[in-house]
């Protein structure tokens, strides 16, 4: 993988209601990021090791489900999460 120098992956855990007990803001205003679509969940585990990834870089990489429709939460759950690692943000 070109960006892999820094990878944050969406757990398993996360995907069966885990929640978050830290969260530090996002420290940036803007990112140039690219994403790359999976058909499923299941191709980007088997893609990166998560349910979503982001790979730090100039620009950054977002590995991601795409959604079915605006009706997708759980696809538009992970690409947003992955986007707000990719601007700072961080979790436990
Ligand atoms: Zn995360």
């Amino acid at each position: 993988m070109f960006l892999a120098a820094l990878v944050l992956a969406t757990s398993a855990a996360l995907a069966q209601g885990w929640k978050y007990r830290s969260y530090k803001e996002p420290a940036r205003e803007k990112v140039c990021v690219q994403v790359m679509w999976r058909a499923t969940e299941q191709e980007v585990v088997d893609t990166c090791g998560g349910a979503g990834c982001w790979y730090k870089g100039e620009p950054s990489l977002i590995i991601a489900p795409r959604p079915k429709d605006f009706n997708d939460s759980r696809a538009i759950y992970i690409l947003g999460h992955e986007l707000l690692h990719a601007l700072g943000a961080e979790h436990d």
